[in-house]
């Protein structure tokens, strides 16, 4: 591994090892599996969340589960509640959305990834969801991170965007060391002086997690580029540098969409996503089962 990475990240070395019971001594360096159901991430396969930015009806959301089970994506995402930079933007539905996304995962068989932006919300929304996702406005939220260890549910941990990698790994240790270790790192892309995408892809991010942590790895390229255009190519870039999935937004009809529709696909363009990464996939496990080694410390120096 890179010096440099070792020594700046070396305190988190057994970041999220910490409670978990079966951490089998000679077996310190295996990676986390997270287990969703019957879904493994951080495993062998690229696991896809997709769906909507925000919960908006039983139709919009049962329509697009159908659309994305049908292209391949195993985990349905989609806010009840949402954090949003306006006061006056669409909130969610709350507890209405999560009956939603409950009768979408029994029509479809698909899990749940739902985010939870307040500690007091933490009980009701586990009731739910498969996977807690943490947006990038409350990665630093010690009191959310700290009731997530004992929710009993993995936890999608999104980078914040002004956060360093190093921020990003404390946080996975605040909720490890509260008792959960089966957490999910999530880069969607920071803010920096560009300004033509909605963020900026730190795409590097993924081989430098992969490198110090055992943790999975997944990419959201919608709130990284902020425009549909970009998102297939971005995911094929996620899943050429190593990324364990991808969580990414699709809508019936971006155009009508009450949060986020510039970066929303269609169930066409999701389709044609997911065809097109086929042979990146490919290539991303022929490397790794070529140079096992190498690819697990990131790469040559
Ligand atoms: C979202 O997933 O819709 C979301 C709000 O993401 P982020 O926290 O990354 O902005
Ligand atoms: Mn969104």
């Amino acid at each position: 591994m890179n010096p440099k990475w070792n020594g700046q990240f070396s305190c988190f070395d057994l970041v999220a090892r910490v409670g978990e019971k079966t951490a089998d001594k000679k077996n310190e360096h295996a990676r986390t599996i997270v287990q969703v159901r019957d879904i493994e991430i951080g495993g062998n396969d690229f696991v896809v969340m997709a769906g909507p930015c925000a919960v908006e009806s039983e139709s919009q959301l049962l329509q697009t589960a159908e659309a994305v089970a049908e292209a391949g994506a195993r985990i349905l995402r989609g806010g009840a509640y949402k954090p949003r930079s306006s006061p006056y933007a669409f909130q969610g539905l709350g507890v209405e959305g999560l009956k939603i996304l409950r009768k979408a995962r029994e029509a479809t068989g698909l899990a749940i990834v739902t985010e939870v932006m307040s500690e007091e919300d933490v009980d009701l929304i586990a009731e739910y969801a498969d996977i807690m996702q943490v947006g990038t406005r409350s990665m630093e939220n010690s009191a959310l991170l700290e009731a997530l260890g004992q929710c009993g549910r993995p936890v999608l941990l999104k980078r914040g965007m002004t956060a360093t990698l190093e921020d990003l790994l404390r946080s996975a240790q605040v909720i490890a060391v509260a008792g959960n270790s089966q957490v999910i790192l999530c880069e969607r892309g920071i803010r920096t002086f560009e300004t033509a995408t909605r963020n900026t892809l730190d795409i590097a991010a993924v081989p430098v997690l992969k490198a110090v942590s055992h943790l999975p790895v997944i990419v959201d390229p919608s709130h990284a580029a902020g425009v549909r255009s970009l998102v297939p190519v971005l995911s094929r870039a996620a899943a050429v540098v190593g990324a364990d999935g991808l969580i990414v937004e699709v809508h019936p009809c971006p155009e009508q969409a009450l949060s986020d529709g510039n970066q929303s696909l269609t169930f066409a363009e999701f389709r044609h996503m997911m065809t097109d990464l086929q042979p990146y996939l490919e290539l991303q496990q022929e490397s790794r089962q070529m140079r096992p080694q190498l690819l697990a410390a990131g790469g040559a120096d």
